[in-house]
C-alpha cells in the first residue's frame, strides 16, 4: 500500500518502537516528522538518513511531550498531520507507597496527557484534510497489570480509554483512532537490561530472556519494532477503515493468559 502524500508525526521516534514505526510508515511512502525532547546533531542526521533511504521528506522537530504547549506546537510546526502516532513513553518501577511523586507525574504527563494535547491539535488538521489516523502505542499493560508499575499501568489503561472516546467522537468522519498494545519488544532500552538481569539472577542470556523477561509472553519471543510498524501501516490501510476504538495486541499471547 502507498501512503504517498500523507504526513505522519511519530512522537518519541529517535529510538525503539517509535523509530521502528516511523521507518515502516516511511517505507510505505509517508513523509515523516520525527520527535523527541533532545536536539542533537544525531537526531537531525537520523532524519536525513531516513529521507535518503525511503525517498520521502523527513523532519526532526524537538518537543518535550511532558509539556502541553510543546505537544501542541509540534503539530502546528509540522504543518500537516494525516497520521499521528502517540508513542513517547517512559517507565519507573516501585511499590505504590514508595513511588516518587515526580515519577508518577512524569509518566502520566508523557504516556497519557501528551496524547490528549497532540490529538486535540491534530483533529482539526485531519478534518480539514478529510482523512486521519490516530494510533496510540499503549501496551499489554493497557489491558492487564503488573505489580510495581502503578503509574505506567494507570497511564496505559488511560490511553486505551482515551482511544475509545476519540473513536466515538470521530466515528462519522474518515478518521480512526486505535491503540497498539505491544508485549515485550526488544528495543535498545530492553536490551540494556539483559546484562543486569543475568548478574542479578545468575543466569545466561537465553535463560534470562525466557524465564525472566518473557515470563508472561507465551510465545517466548520478543515482538519486534518492525511488527509494531507493520501494524501501524495496516491501521492506515483501507482494510482498516472500519477499525476504530479498539486495541490490537502484538504480545505473543500475553493477554490471552
Ligand atoms: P524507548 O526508550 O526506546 O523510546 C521512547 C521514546 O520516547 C524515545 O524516542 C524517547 O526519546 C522518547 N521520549 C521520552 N521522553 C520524552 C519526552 N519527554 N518528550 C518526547 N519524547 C520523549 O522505549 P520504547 O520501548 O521504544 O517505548 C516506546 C513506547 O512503546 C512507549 O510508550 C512504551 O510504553 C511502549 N511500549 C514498549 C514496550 C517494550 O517492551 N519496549 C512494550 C509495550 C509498550
Amino acid at each position: 500500500m502507498s501512503l504517498q502524500g500523507k504526513t505522519a508525526i511519530v512522537t518519541g521516534s529517535n529510538s525503539g518502537i517509535g523509530l521502528g514505526v516511523a521507518r515502516e510508515l516511511g517505507k510505505a511512502g509517508a513523509n515523516l516528522v520525527l520527535n523527541s525532547f533532545t536536539d542533537r546533531d544525531e537526531d537531525h542526521k537520523l532524519a536525513e538518513e531516513l529521507a535518503a533511504e525511503f525517498g520521502v521528506t523527513v523532519r526532526y522537530i524537538k518537543a518535550d511531550m511532558s509539556k502541553g504547549d510543546e505537544c501542541r506546537a509540534l503539530i502546528e510546526k509540522a504543518g500537516a498531520c494525516d497520521i499521528l502516532v502517540n508513542n513517547a513513553g517512559i517507565q519507573h518501577v516501585a511499590p505504590v507507597d514508595q513511588f516518587p511523586v515526580e515519577k508518577w507525574d512524569a509518566i502520566i504527563a508523557i504516556n497519557l496527557t501528551s496524547a490528549f494535547h497532540t490529538t486535540a491539535a491534530a483533529l482539526p488538521v485531519m478534518r480539514k484534510a478529510g482523512w486521519g489516523r490516530v494510533i496510540n502505542v499503549a501496551s499489554a499493560h493497557g489491558l492487564t497489570a503488573s505489580p510495581f508499575k502503578s503509574a505506567y499501568v494507570a497511564a496505559k489503561h488511560g490511553i486505551v480509554g482515551f482511544t475509545k472516546t476519540v473513536a466515538l467522537e470521530t466515528a462519522r468522519e474518515p478518521i480512526t483512532c486505535n491503540a497498539i498494545c505491544p508485549g515485550y519488544v526488544l528495543t535498545p532500552l530492553v536490551e540494556a537490561q539483559i546484562p543486569d538481569q543475568m548478574k542479578a539472577n545468575n543466569m545466561g542470556r537465553d535463560e534470562v530472556i525466557e524465564k525472566v523477561m518473557l515470563d508472561r509472553q507465551p510465545s517466548k519471543q520478543f515482538a519486534t519494532v518492525e511488527q509494531m510498524g507493520g501494524t501501524a501501516v495496516f491501521l492506515c490501510s483501507a482494510a482498516a477503515d472500519q477499525i476504530t476504538g479498539t486495541t490490537i495486541s502484538v504480545d505473543g499471547g500475553w493477554t490471552a493468559l
